[in-house]
């Protein structure tokens, strides 16, 4: 999951709560939440399977079957 998404209200930063990852890992279905910095709405994402895909590594580097930081 993204450390901080874009407040779909006023466009500022949405910091994740908490900021760390879980022990292990996100998975389907985990709500994560983000407090907007600017005006301080609450967002609830739920986590999916391409939530788990969103790092920046180019496909070719990830491990057949998906890769997680904490492994
Ligand atoms: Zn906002």
């Amino acid at each position: 999951m993204a450390e901080t998404i874009i407040c779909v209200d006023c466009g500022g930063p949405c910091q994740r709560m908490p900021f760390e990852p879980p022990e292990l890992g996100w998975q389907p279905g985990d709500v994560v939440v983000y407090r907007c910095r600017d005006c301080a709405d609450v967002w609830y994402v739920e986590v999916d399977d391409d939530d788990l895909d969103d790092d920046t590594r180019p496909a070719s580097e990830r491990p057949p079957g998906g890769y997680r930081d904490d492994y």
